[in-house]
């Protein structure tokens, strides 16, 4: 084993099914009493519940939060902070609902009460990326990690069987990429395997039956172990890849995560051998990346980065930016095999 440090996030988590009811508790126990609620357009139906819940608590709502929070839309959201004189945020919805409470947190330190609904795992992070003139940038600060999680399974229920699919292996990803993190340590390296092998059991069945509620639970506690992975650790090639070909190409997020994990697997196996055990072990295959790219065949996912929209003439683009600047990663970051791999995932290749 090597040397490790260990450090765990000052943060609360409550999860359950029907843990929304507990939102009023938990704003007491913040000592708040002007609830600001954020979600997306999508997800707006949600509020009325929230603010029948919380009654005089309820100061106002923002329901303009989107993907890759651009910077105009965090400071509109800024206008009604301000306008309804909130003392703390309550975010309910999948990552870009939490990317825009964590936006306003770095610019207010305002208290945040996060309501996931899909598998990002943005909410156990203190990182926020935003977008501004089409370039994202992350940023990290201790005002940008939410103080508490409130995990509801009934809240995953309506997540449409693609989403789940995409956003299961989005929070894989990052278990996979803590297994081999240069700053790897044997808790987290525990909580990697578990969250692999919890969601790659659990996916298939909520595929099959979207209703399925044990494995919907199980699932959301696989993702919380995943976005636990991804606040505590580093990442390396596939979380670059996926952040440059996103915010150049303006990709979904979690599918661009689903097509490109096998290949970057793939491109690191050789470098990580312990690492792919594991995670071989944990999805119960030989053979870690394939493992992966027949897990999402079995889920339906997109396969290439050409059904999610990036043109053909993008992939030497993406090749020059991801060379761009350097980073860690377990194998050195060659220009020429990381073209091949994009082609490769382009192409909906099987990865090699
Ligand atoms: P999302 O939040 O954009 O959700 C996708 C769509 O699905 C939205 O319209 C949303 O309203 C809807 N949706 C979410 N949950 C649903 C549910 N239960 N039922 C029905 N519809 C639902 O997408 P995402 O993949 O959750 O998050 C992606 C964003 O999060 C990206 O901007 C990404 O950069 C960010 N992210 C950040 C971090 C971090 O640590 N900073 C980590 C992961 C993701």
């Amino acid at each position: 084993m090597q040397d490790f440090v260990y450090q765990s996030a000052p943060m609360r988590v409550v999860f359950g099914t029907g843990t929304l009811h507990q939102l009023p508790d938990e704003l007491s126990r913040l000592g708040v009493t002007r609830a600001l609620v954020l979600a997306t357009p999508r997800q707006k139906d949600l509020v009325a519940g929230i603010r029948e819940m919380i009654g005089e608590h309820f100061a106002g709502v923002f329901t303009g939060a989107v993907m890759h929070t651009p910077v105009e839309v965090t400071e509109r959201a800024m206008e009604t902070v301000r306008e309804v004189r909130a003392d703390c945020l309550v975010a309910i919805g999948g990552g870009s609902t939490t990317g825009l409470g964590k936006a306003i947190a770095l610019r207010t330190d305002l208290p945040q009460i996060v309501l996931p609904t899909s598998y990002a795992g943005s909410e156990m992070t203190p990182v926020v990326g935003q977008t501004s003139g089409g370039i994202k940038t992350t940023q990290s600060s201790p005002k940008i990690l939410p103080e508490v999680v409130i995990y509801d399974v009934d809240l995953t229920m309506t997540m449409p069987p693609k989403l789940s699919a995409t956003s299961g292996i989005n929070a894989i990803a990052h278990a996979v990429e803590a297994l081999y993190a240069r700053d790897r340590n044997p808790v987290i390296s525990l909580m990697a395997q578990e969250a692999i092998r919890t969601l790659t059991h659990a996916l298939p069945k909520i595929c099959a039956q979207p209703n399925d509620k044990t494995a919907r639970t199980d699932a959301l506690y696989g993702a919380w172990l995943s976005g636990i992975c991804l606040g505590a650790v580093g990442m390396a090639l596939h979380h670059k890849l996926c952040h440059t070909l996103g915010g150049s190409f303006n990709l979904p997020h979690a599918e661009t995560h689903t097509v490109i994990l096998p290949h970057a697997l793939a491109y690191n196996a050789p470098a990580a051998p312990d690492a792919m055990t594991r995670i071989a072990a944990a999805l119960g295959v030989s053979d870690a990346a394939l493992g992966l790219h027949d897990l999402a065949r079995k889920l339906a996912a997109p396969a290439s980065l050409r059904e999610i929209g990036m043109p053909e003439s993008g992939i030497d683009q993406a090749a020059d930016l991801a060379v761009k600047n350097p980073y860690w990663n377990p194998r050195p970051i060659e220009r020429e095999a990381i073209r091949e791999l994009i082609a490769r995932a382009w192409r909906g290749d099987a990865p090699e």
